[in-house]
């Protein structure tokens, strides 16, 4: 049977931009569908936005920092709205290169909703087109508890527009999104306290980061708030908001931001006229292929729910690529040592093994760990400290896993995955010669361990 197209991308995401890119490459004939924004949850309301808002907040402390250096500075004094319209224009140059990179690639592209019809049908903008090969990129969704009040709250959606930057704020959640959310808050003034319903933030990081996270939060004056969860939120006549916690505790705020994670985004995508299978949590179930229970519909990036970053997205669309059009380049995702940041002030960053997961794993581990005072603060009164860890494994002496809180540490971790994915022991890692003076180099000169 002739089809419209060989491949069909429902969502111009980090995920389906990066395979309708490399199958046209590849010869075939593709298409990509868009209802809201070129390049996704990345580009519009998720890293990229993010990392200036961080970026933006980051400067509150140089200008404090400055002092020790000789610097005067007169009053800092912020203006919210600027940001925003920068920020907005930087988005919309991206929107734009990425239009650029598909149609220069030879993909044609359909604004609008697009939706299921059969195996191989899709309907758009009142057309409806054939392919061969559909893949569902269509990522995630914040998701709010229902709770009395919902209304009033916001997520990260919100957050990036809002007019004005609010005077108080609580930010729900302990995960990647409430954490750096709330650093952006607090460094550009407001009143922020993070509320997470759990005894410690960052589930599923090492302890030894999550603790050391919590005690430079805590040292900047961020309000931390942990076992504390919201029963309901009603506006107030004056526009503020009251929120009641499950403790009866309240608390008057401006703006309630909940990160409390992504549901798939599935919301009128005509699934229901396909065999395609959700998992127990709702995600779009695929095998190592990326291959639904539909054998003609692929999917790939959030709305399969294994690891919710970009990088993955991108490497998981480039599987697909190559095994539908180009299979001798074909090479499986290997999901070991995704190395990952949480760009928190201070930043996180962390590859492989956690210590609690490497003991459970089974393996006889020692620890490593240093903790120092950067030394760009040494001349000022600020008492902030790095923390670097890592976790080996006693009877190979391999690096299981590393670990950092501080300035910088995703860009120091990124280099640090590729001795880990190589395999480094913790022998080649004492026999490298460190960058000196650099905090990174720490990480090469920790002799001895902490814990056994
Ligand atoms: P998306 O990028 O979400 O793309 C899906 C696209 O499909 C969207 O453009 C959507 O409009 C479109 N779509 C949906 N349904 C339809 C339909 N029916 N028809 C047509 N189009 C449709 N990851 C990192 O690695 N680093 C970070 O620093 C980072 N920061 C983040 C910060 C925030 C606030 C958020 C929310 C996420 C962040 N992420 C980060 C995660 C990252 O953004 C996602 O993992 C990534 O965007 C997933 O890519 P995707 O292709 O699966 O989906
Ligand atoms: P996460 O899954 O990271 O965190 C969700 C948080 O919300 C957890 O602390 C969870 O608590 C809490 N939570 C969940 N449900 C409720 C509820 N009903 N009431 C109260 N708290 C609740 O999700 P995020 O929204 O922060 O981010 C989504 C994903 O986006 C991340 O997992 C990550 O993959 C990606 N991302 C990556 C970034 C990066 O690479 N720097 C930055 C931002 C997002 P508990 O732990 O107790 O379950």
């Amino acid at each position: 049977m002739a089809y419209d197209f060989d491949l069909y991308v429902i969502g111009a995401g980090s995920g389906g931009v990066r395979s309708a890119r490399f199958a046209a490459g590849f010869g075939a004939k593709v298409a990509v569908a868009e209802s809201r924004y070129l390049g996704g949850t990345c580009v519009n309301v998720g890293c990229v936005p993010k990392k200036l808002l961080v970026y933006g907040a980051h400067f509150a402390e140089d200008f404090e920092h400055s002092a020790g250096f000789g610097w005067s500075l007169g009053e800092a004094d912020f203006d919210w709205t600027t940001l925003i319209a920068n920020k907005d224009r930087e988005i919309n140059r991206l929107n734009g290169i990425y239009r650029n990179l598909l149609v220069n690639s030879g993909v044609t592209l359909h604004e609008g909703h697009a939706r299921l019809i059969d195996p191989h049908q899709v309907e758009i903008n009142g057309q409806r087109y054939s392919a061969k090969h559909i893949l569902i990129a269509t990522g995630g969704w914040p998701q709010i508890p229902d709770i009395p009040g919902r209304e009033h709250a916001i997520s990260s959606n919100e957050a990036f527009f809002l007019k004005e930057l609010p005077k108080r704020i609580l930010v729900v959640g302990g995960g990647y999104i409430a954490v750096e959310f709330a650093g952006i808050f607090h460094g550009l003034g407001a009143d922020t306290k993070l509320l997470y319903r759990g005894e410690l933030f960052l589930r599923g990081f090492d302890g030894a980061v999550r603790k050391h996270l919590q005690e430079e939060l805590t040292k900047r004056g961020l309000d931390l708030q942990f076992n504390a969860d919201i029963e309901r939120i009603e506006k107030q006549a004056d526009g503020s908001l009251k929120v009641t916690l499950k403790d009866g505790r309240e608390l008057a705020t401006d703006c309630v931001f909940y990160a409390t994670g992504r549901r798939p985004m599935l919301d009128n995508l005509g699934l229901e006229n396909t065999g395609v299978k959700l998992d127990k949590r709702g995600f779009i179930e695929v095998d190592e292929q990326y291959q639904s229970a539909e054998p003609s519909i692929l999917a790939i990036g959030d709305v399969i729910g294994r690891v919710q970053l970009t990088p993955v997205a991108l490497a998981e669309g480039m599987a697909v690529a190559r095994r539908l059009f180009k299979p001798e380049q074909y090479r499986p995702v290997d999901y070991n040592m995704i190395p990952t940041a949480v760009f928190s002030l201070p930043n996180i960053g962390t590859v492989g093994l956690t210590e609690e997961q490497a003991r459970e794993a089974g393996h006889k581990v020692q620890i490593f760990e240093s903790r120092f005072r950067p030394m760009k603060l040494t001349l000022t009164e600020c008492q902030e400290r790095t923390l670097m860890k890592l976790v080996v494994d006693a009877d190979t002496d391999k690096v299981l896993g590393c670990h950092m809180v501080g300035p910088d540490a995703g860009e120091i971790v990124q280099g640090l995955a590729i001795a880990l994915k190589a395999g480094a022991t913790k022998r080649d890692f004492d026999e490298t010669i460190g960058v000196h003076p650099t905090a990174a180099e720490e990480f090469v000169t920790m002799r001895t361990p902490v814990a056994g």
